[in-house]
């Protein structure tokens, strides 16, 4: 009775629900895609109702694929992507329009017109982050400014907002007909532009900058705590939910990098590294985010520093999907192996601007270095190595952050699978590379702070003993070489950037 803890990983492609034993091994697994939707040219939508469906049908392939029940199952953890923003009513449990997903950038305007007294990083010191389409809180207004009589019912008090952990969470606990709970924890609320890092509330003077009732604000809670219990009309009906974890925050979680100084990057869709600055909130002087690391119960917080970079494994995609150059994304090595280096190819995917460090909403995707010798097998090296530049570019802002250079990097997520890239990761930082052997880390990292909250595990010593490497690359490439590339690599990124103006954003 009671052996397993599932989480529940609400991402940007897919949501899954992985079941973990005691030693944080996977049990089981159920995985469904939800529709991407792409109305126009920078915007990119998820139907939260499509995500609700998914939920229950992959926790409902996770327990049967193991012959569990309800009864197996000590504790519900909840992970997501972060800053996708749903908002709902309360009272029949619709959605007032999709889910604008963290990639969007149709709120540009919002963020000019807000940044236009006192600039992008007018809120910086009080919520960590600068003005950018990417958080929560400008997409929230864009619905209250865009959706026909959505101002009005906010104001009346009958609509919310949430992250995808608050919609799962509040229509997993009983939603409009039974008094679902309204909440999401400290690292959601961290992204969404409104959140005081010190208070850890909702800051009220910054709601009212941006006409978003407090009403619609979930409450804000620990990442570790009994929260309530499944609904009756669920299939884990009765089963305590105790875990809640943005994404990112959730796979430093479960790569168990607890304590001040260790730091984790996870190379998916755009690769988030994340360095743990204990219980001190450090500003960043380097363009990364201060964010919440996690929170266990009633303890002290642990703060973050982040850097965001939104294009990496996407751009892979988009060499599959836009350019018909690979038909899987694991072909990008094959392709790329069959020459000795880039050709002089660089490839800057700012499709969505550049994120950390340089936070520039006007950059657009560049490749530069282009002659009549370069081919295919050329372009797919540049797009790989675009992931490891980017990532010692974030790296190098961690390290001039904190003084204190990282000596290795724990890795995870979809792209870690990628040998010739994670060498060229270590070639490029100059420090090893270090991959688990457990690489679901976001949804063992929920898992675990569920367990914890029920006493399934009974401290951070127990996990930490879970962790175990997999696979360590070393750098080989000499000092020269690494400073002619960056070198390189920097001046694209210049090419990049001043290239949306007013007239045709
Ligand atoms: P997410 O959780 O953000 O959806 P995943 O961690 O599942 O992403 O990683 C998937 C990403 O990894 C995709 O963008 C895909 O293009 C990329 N990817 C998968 N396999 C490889 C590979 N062998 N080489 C390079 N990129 C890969």
């Amino acid at each position: 009775m009671n052996q397993y803890v599932i989480a529940i990983d609400q991402g940007t492609t897919s949501s899954r629900a992985i079941i973990f034993d005691h030693s944080g091994n996977i049990v089981s697994s159920g995985q469904k895609e939800h529709e991407q939707i792409f109305p126009q040219a920078g915007w990119v939508e998820h139907n939260p109702v499509e995500i609700w469906d998914n939920i229950r049908e992959v926790i409902g392939s996770a327990l049967s694929k193991a012959n569990l029940t309800r009864h197996d199952i000590a504790a519900v953890g909840i992970t997501n992507q972060r800053e996708t923003a749903v908002v709902w009513d309360k009272n029949t449990g619709a959605p007032v329009y999709n889910a604008i997903v963290w990639q969007d950038t149709r709120t540009q305007d919002i963020v000019d017109k807000l940044a236009a007294d006192g600039g992008v990083d007018r809120f910086k010191h009080k919520v960590g982050l600068p003005l950018a389409t990417y958080f929560s809180g400008t997409k929230i207004k864009w619905i209250l400014d865009n959706v026909d009589g959505a101002r009005a019912k906010a104001e009346a008090g009958d609509l919310l907002f949430g992250t995808t952990d608050s919609w799962v969470t509040w229509n997993l606990t009983g939603g409009s007909t039974d008094g679902g709970i309204h909440i999401t924890d400290v690292t959601n609320a961290s992204r969404t532009l409104f959140m005081d890092l010190e208070t850890l509330a909702w800051d009220e003077d910054i709601l009212e900058v941006f006409g978003v009732p407090g009403s619609m604000m979930p409450e804000i809670r620990s990442s570790s705590e009994v929260y309530g219990t499944v609904h009756t009309s669920q299939l884990l009906r009765g089963v305590p939910i105790s875990g809640i974890l943005g994404d990112q925050q959730a796979a430093t979680f479960g790569q168990a990098a607890f304590d001040q100084g260790e730091a984790k990057n996870t190379y998916g869709t755009g690769c988030f590294l994340i360095f743990n600055t204990g219980e001190e909130i450090v500003h960043s002087k380097n363009g990364l985010l201060t964010t919440l690391g996690y929170q266990l119960g009633d303890a002290a917080p642990h703060y973050a520093l982040e850097g965001s970079i939104a294009v990496t494994g996407s751009l892979i995609q988009w060499l599959r999907d836009n350019l018909g150059m690979i038909s899987s994304a694991p072909e990008v090595e094959t392709l790329a192996a069959a020459v000795k280096d880039n050709g002089g190819v660089y490839i800057v995917p700012a499709f969505s601007g550049l994120f950390a460090p340089y936070w520039r909403s006007d950059a657009r995707g560049a490749i530069v270095g282009l002659t009549r010798f370069v081919n295919k097998n050329h372009i797919a090296r540049a797009a790989l190595e675009a992931t490891a530049f980017q990532t010692r570019e974030v790296l190098d802002a961690v390290n001039a952050d904190s003084g204190v250079p990282l000596t290795e990097l724990k890795v995870d997520g979809g792209m870690v699978a990628n040998d010739a890239l994670m060498q060229f990761q270590a070639d490029i930082l100059g420090v090893a590379v270090v991959r688990p052997k457990v690489v679901e880390t976001t949804a063992l990292g929920a898992a675990y702070a569920a367990g914890l909250a029920v006493g399934f595990w009974k401290d951070l010593g127990e996990l930490t003993a879970n962790w175990g490497e997999d696979k360590r690359w070393t750098p080989k490439m000499d000092d020269a070489e690494r400073f002619r590339q960056l070198r390189l690599w920097k001046k694209a990124v210049t090419k990049s950037m001043d290239w949306v103006d007013e007239d045709v954003k």
